[in-house]
């Protein structure tokens, strides 16, 4: 049936089919090897908003489909089995949505949701303009942006969703919308951080920053100091006065076979300073190397690729102590330090401030449901990586069992928030329903009010769905 939806589908653009060199490359261009071994039917690739459109309505009247599931694919880093790509039914990869332009007076660019935000940085640097998207340029723009996104601007500006001005979106029923302040507002709202439920974006428009050159590069400290960088890590992020031009990853990434950490800092400021203030406490810590230099954000977001490999993530939102963040290294320590797989395995633990200022600007006009009056948190995220495919329950079991005892750890410290960032939950976390009760409602309401017939909750299964959206 879904060979026969997939002829169906060439009506309306570029189909590709198994055994084909264009398909295989396309499966393999997934960044996980968990998406790249699901094999769809076919990949159906627009080039436009209007041939989405037809793809899309094709799906939900054409007899031949009526039975076919399907995935929306962007840039592929979601790594889950099946959040952008579907065995057996069709897989529809937007990268071909990639017009990319800026109006007259360079205050909205206008993204092709395909895109990745390298090619997005570099065609906006020469104007001296960014928008607040993902640091690593290999990410989509799609995706980032409808699970909320952080970005280097976050302080400045808020969650990448804030900064969109309007969603051209396809929905079910194959009609191409609008979503902006005036123009459908509820859906408009829900597609700031309700990922895949909604509808087919293909293009956002989103309101630029100004950039010049920004401080970036890697920091590396040895583990045995890590004390000291927490504590500067907290003190960064529990700021008063929180200087919105910086941020700051800090992972500590442990590798199984050689049982060694390393302690790596990205501190990045998006103003031309090379030793801004607020990274004194960091700078006083002695490090192992330092190539923090001024550059251009498309220069900086040109991370080298990674090997095809297995990947995971899982997390969590914590209250800021310098205790707790030595208390979680110690706990993630025990947990993993004796376990190893053959081909091994890594596990970056990372953590990135979210501070007040950050929160203030979408605070209930996303649905994320995070507001400046939960105080400064941090993001914790756990990412392992390893090569034996047939090890990702093992691996799951350990993300699941880091997360259980961390997080009853900040329940005791009184530092357990309940959101976590859809953009880094593990698949067996329920981001949305950390978003709170309100915005739960509003995402169901709005989701009834605009695919009614539930297409996106039933048809398109990869991504966190709506709790509660079997209703029809
Ligand atoms: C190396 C790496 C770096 C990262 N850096 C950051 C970062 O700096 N900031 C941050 O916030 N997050 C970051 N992330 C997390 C990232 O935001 C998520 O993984 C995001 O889902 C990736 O989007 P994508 O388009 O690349 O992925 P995909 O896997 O292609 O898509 C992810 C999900 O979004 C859906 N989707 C994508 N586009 C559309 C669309 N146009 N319409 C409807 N549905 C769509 C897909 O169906 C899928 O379920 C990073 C992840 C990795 C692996």
């Amino acid at each position: 049936m879904a060979a026969a939806c997939c002829a169906a589908l060439a009506a309306a653009g570029s189909v590709l089919l198994p055994n084909t060199s264009a398909y295989n490359q396309t499966q393999a261009s997934y960044w996980s090897l968990q998406e790249s071994s699901l094999s769809p039917s076919c990949f159906a690739q627009p080039q436009t908003a209007q041939q989405a459109a037809n793809l899309i309505t094709i799906l939900t009247s054409h007899q031949a489909c009526s039975t076919t599931d399907f995935a929306i694919k962007c840039q592929t880093h979601a790594p889950a089995a099946g959040f952008a790509n579907i065995a057996g039914g069709v897989t529809i990869d937007i990268t071909g949505l990639n017009s990319i332009s800026v109006s007259e007076d360079h205050s909205i660019a206008y993204v092709g949701a395909g895109n990745s935000w390298l090619d997005v940085y570099a065609y906006l640097d020469p104007y001296n303009k960014s928008v607040a998207g993902g640091r690593n340029g290999a990410v989509g723009v799609g995706g980032l942006t409808i699970g909320g996104g952080i970005s280097y601007f976050s302080p400045q500006v808020g969650w990448t969703c804030d900064t969109v001005q309007n969603f051209e979106v396809v929905l079910a029923s194959g009609e191409l919308v609008n979503a902006n302040a005036t123009s459908n507002p509820d859906l408009y709202r829900a597609l700031k951080g309700g990922k895949n439920n909604f509808g087919l974006v293909t293009r956002f428009d989103f309101a630029t920053v100004d950039i010049t050159r920004i401080l970036g590069g890697n920091l590396v400290n040895d583990i045995a100091d890590r004390a000291a960088v927490f504590a500067a890590f907290a003190d960064f992020t529990t700021a008063p006065d929180y200087d919105v031009h910086a941020s700051w990853v800090l992972s500590t990434i442990f590798n199984a076979t050689s049982k060694a950490w390393t302690l790596l800092n990205v501190p990045v400021y998006t103003l031309p300073d090379t030793r801004p203030l607020v990274y004194e406490q960091l700078y006083a810590v002695p490090n192992i190397s330092d190539n923090l230099a001024l550059t251009e954000l498309h220069v900086l977001a040109n991370q080298t690729a990674t090997p095809p490999l297995n990947w995971g993530m899982g997390t969590a939102t914590y209250g800021v102590s310098t205790a707790f963040l030595n208390e979680i290294f110690d706990i993630v320590n025990a947990t993993i330090y004796d376990f190893n797989l053959p081909g091994g395995v890594a596990w970056s633990i990372a953590f990135e401030p979210l501070p007040t200022v950050f929160l203030a600007p979408g605070a209930g006009k996303n649905v994320l449901g995070t507001t400046p009056a939960d105080g400064n948190q941090m993001i914790f995220l756990t990412s392992p990586f390893w090569t034996d495919s047939s090890a990702d329950a093992e691996v799951h079991a350990k993300t699941e069992e880091i997360l259980t005892k961390v997080n009853a750890a900040a329940e005791k410290a009184g530092l357990l928030r309940q959101f976590e960032y859809a953009n880094y939950a593990d698949y067996s976390q329920q981001p949305f329903e950390g978003y709170g009760q309100s915005n739960l409602e509003f995402l169901l309401q709005t989701s009834k009010q605009y695919d009614p017939n539930g297409m996106f909750q039933k048809r398109v299964p990869g991504g966190f769905k709506l709790p509660g959206g079997q209703w029809w």
